[in-house]
Parts: C-alpha cells; sequence; structure tokens
C-alpha cells in the first residue's frame, strides 16, 4: 500500500500562492486540477494523470456561481466535500483549495475575462455567460497558483477551447494538459450532474453515448460529410423521444465553428436535456 501524504485544505488565494511558491521552492512542479466538487472517477483520472506527471498536486473545488445562469443548478448543484477530500487523498493529490465565493469574488469585484464569440459557440449559446464566467474563475486560479500545469478533462469539449484561448491570448505560462473522457461501462460519461438523473432518464442518457460511438464508427468507415455525421447521430438520439436535444455538431475544435467535412481532430459534440438535466458528450474524430 502506498503511504497517503497528509492533505492540506487552503481556503485563501493568499495561502494558494504561498503553498504553490513554497512547491516550487523546494522544486516541484505545480499540477492544479480544478474541479466544482462532487467528484467521480473522471476527476480521478485527472488527479493521477497529474500525479503520475510528477507534479504536486492541487484540486479546487469551487462552485463557480459566475458559470451559472439565473435559472440554473446553482443552489442545487451536488456538494459532498469529505468524500471529494477522500478520492483525492488516495489519487496522491496534495492539497486542495476550496474558498468561498466572497473569496474568490470580493463584493466590489467587477473585472471578468471574456473570450469573445468564442464563448458563444455550442454551450456558450445557450448558457450566455457561461464561458465569460469559467475563463474568469481560472485566469484567477492559474493567477494565484501559478502552476506548471492544469489538468481538464475533454468531457467539456468547449471549455477546452476556451481555455486553450484564454492562455494563449493572456500569455499564461500554464500548460493545459487534456485528459480523455472516462465512461461508466455502458457508454455513459461520467458527469457530477448524472446524480440529477432518475432510473428511467439514466438509461434514456445513453443514446448520448451511442450517437457519439455511432459518428465515431462511421468516421472510422470513410464518412467525412460533416451534415451525414450528425443527422446519423440524430437518428440515434430519436430513438428516445423524450429527449430534448440541443446541439449534435461537427466543429473545428478550435473555433468551435461548423464546418462541411470532417477531418482528423475534428470535434463532434452533443448536448441534450434529459428530463430537466442537461447533459453533453463528445468525441474527437
Ligand atoms: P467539473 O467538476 O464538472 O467542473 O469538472 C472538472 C474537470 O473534470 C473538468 O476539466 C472536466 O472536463 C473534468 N471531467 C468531468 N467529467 C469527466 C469525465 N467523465 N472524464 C474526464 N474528465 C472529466
Amino acid at each position: 500500500m502506498p503511504v497517503l501524504q497528509k492533505l492540506e485544505t487552503l481556503t485563501t488565494i493568499a495561502d494558494l500562492r504561498a503553498w504553490s511558491r513554497a512547491q516550487r521552492s523546494r522544486g516541484r512542479s505545480v499540477g492544479l486540477v480544478p474541479t466544482m466538487g462532487a467528484l467521480h472517477a473522471g476527476h480521478h483520472s485527472l488527479m493521477e494523470r497529474a500525479v503520475a506527471a510528477g507534479d504536486s498536486v492541487i484540486v479546487s473545488i469551487f462552485v463557480n456561481p459566475t458559470q451559472f445562469g439565473p435559472k440554473e443548478d446553482f443552489a442545487r448543484y451536488p456538494r459532498s466535500f469529505d468524500a471529494d477530500c477522500e478520492l483525492a487523498r488516495t489519487a496522491g493529490v496534495e492539497a486542495i483549495f476550496a474558498p468561498t465565493v466572497e473569496e474568490m469574488y470580493p463584493t466590489s469585484a467587477s473585472t471578468y475575462v471574456d473570450v469573445g464569440t468564442l464563448g458563444e459557440q455550442l454551450d456558450g449559446l445557450a448558457r450566455p455567460g457561461h464561458f465569460r464566467g469559467v475563463a474568469t474563475i481560472v485566469a484567477k486560479l492559474l493567477i494565484a497558483a501559478e502552476p506548471e500545469h492544469a489538468y481538464f478533462g475533454q468531457k467539456d469539449a468547449a471549455q477546452v477551447s476556451v481555455l486553450r484561448k484564454l492562455v494563449r491570448d493572456m500569455a499564461f505560462a500554464t500548460e493545459l494538459v487534456v485528459c480523455p473522457i472516462v465512461r461508466e461501462a455502458d457508454g455513459l460519461a461520467l458527469s457530477s450532474r448524472n446524480a440529477y438523473l432518475s432510473a428511467a432518464e439514466r438509461k434514456q442518457a445513453l443514446v448520448l453515448s451511442q450517437s457519439v460511438r455511432r459518428v465515431e464508427n462511421l468516421y472510422e468507415r470513410g464518412e467525412r460529410s460533416a451534415r451525414l455525421l450528425e443527422s446519423a447521430a440524430l437518428a440515434v438520439i430519436a430513438s428516445e423521444p423524450e429527449i430534448d436535444v440541443e446541439y449534435a455538431t461537427v466543429v473545428d475544435w478550435a473555433t468551435l465553428l461548423s464546418i462541411d467535412n470532417a477531418v482528423p481532430g475534428t470535434l463532434f459534440a452533443v448536448a441534450a436535456r434529459v428530463g430537466t438535466t442537461r447533459l453533453i458528450d463528445n468525441t474527437i474524430l
């Protein structure tokens, strides 16, 4: 059994900065894994990747209010701090950063980071202001922790595009590391929001990953027409009439704009509502 280290819990930006600087003064690189908590095996895979890279790993747990719309699930978003700490500890994480909302957004704060029209595509279209909130909180975390590496999941593929642009545009020194989607045995992409699904919805939700597999299979067999790939995905999802598709689209991963023909590296992404729960999935072709 590996000897697990003590997990430090930090709550202020000043302590995060000091912790990070202390790691570097001991010759360690810092790996940051930003999360909203309710941690699962998908988050765990990011932590493992960071630990394997040799980083001193810190996980932030912060349900970021600025990335939720007024009618979204901020108040009821699942919170499980003690279990989260245990999961992080078993992954070899050294510290948790769990600030209050007031710490990250002092009452007078009025400065935000906006990535422009890129933030208005895909999830940004249905969730106005979402990516502004994401870019703002990640920028703050990168400024405070100055990590050598920050780990994100491909699960949130549009978020990855937005954050790559943020890092490039603002000249952050952090390298973004994008990790593959972790799925349940039956294909469902792990998500903290899966906890909202009833047993019936959990079954219906499978058509998202099935649509992703369908697009992958067609692409592997030589299909390149984006419209054809999209309609094949929609046909799979239509087998569950209860599901409300928001988008099922073939786009350039960097610009998130629709393209006519898929090429290696093209993103197929899908978002749908299963009952009141909004789920996403994707693949890089
Ligand atoms: P969240 O707590 O949902 O904001 O997610 C925190 C990080 O974990 C993000 O970079 C997500 O993309 C990543 N993540 C969430 N679900 C998965 C998954 N199923 N597989 C891999 N990474 C994931």
